[in-house]
């Protein structure tokens, strides 16, 4: 692994995140919308996120900058940061299925909507969030750069902590006693732990 394979597998891992996303973010356009979670804060969380995980890593990859904070380049991080984006993915795409279109980008509930407690929603609440916790993870063993490299797990980290007691507040406003009881039973991220 060298450091331009490196920047290249970030890439990968964007290309092959964007593909999953795209047929939910279609459909999802399509499925009315009942009610939304304070949306102009939700969409400063959402930019800081972005900023981290995307406009800073990707000002790294293609100009180098800031240069400042490079350090030096260990293959086996690299390797490493390959196998978690990998897995960030995969954990991608099994939330997206097992959601279907009541996935949204930001808070809001469907006219349609239903609890999900299937699938990957079985084990945790957050199973999508558990995928972007990775893919920062990723980027940071992936990019041998003090700001570009650790920025989406300071972004994700931002959106999810101000976040999840919001959305968990919502759905359960929404869902009532059957999603009280759901929360009972699982763990938020990681089975176990939180
Ligand atoms: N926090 C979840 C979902 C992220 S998408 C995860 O990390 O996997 C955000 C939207 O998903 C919210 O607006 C909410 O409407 C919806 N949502 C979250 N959990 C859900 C569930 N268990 N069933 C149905 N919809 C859910």
């Amino acid at each position: 692994m060298t450091p331009f394979i490196a920047k290249l597998v970030w890439w990968a891992g964007i290309t092959g995140w964007y593909a999953i996303r795209y047929p939910h973010q279609r459909r999802s356009r399509k499925t009315p919308i009942a009610w939304r979670v304070e949306p102009t804060r939700d969409g400063i969380l959402l930019a800081i996120s972005f900023a981290g995980l995307f406009i800073l890593p990707v000002t790294y990859v293609t100009a180098g900058e800031p240069r400042l904070a490079d350090y030096p380049f260990h293959p086996l991080l690299a390797w490493f940061g390959a196998v978690v984006f990998a897995a960030a993915l995969i954990g991608f795409y099994l939330a997206h299925h097992d959601l279907g279109r009541f996935w949204s980008v930001t808070l809001e509930i469907r006219q349609t909507h239903r609890l999900v407690t299937t699938g990957v929603y079985r084990h945790v609440r957050h199973p999508m969030y558990a995928a972007f916790f990775l893919w920062a993870v990723a980027q940071a063993l992936l990019l041998p750069n003090w700001i570009a490299g650790p920025a989406g797990l300071v972004g994700f980290g931002i959106l999810f902590g101000l976040r999840v007691g919001r959305e968990e507040q919502m759905m359960e406003a929404t869902f009532g006693d059957a999603y009280r009881a759901y929360a009972a039973r699982t763990w938020r991220v990681v089975p176990g732990l939180f």
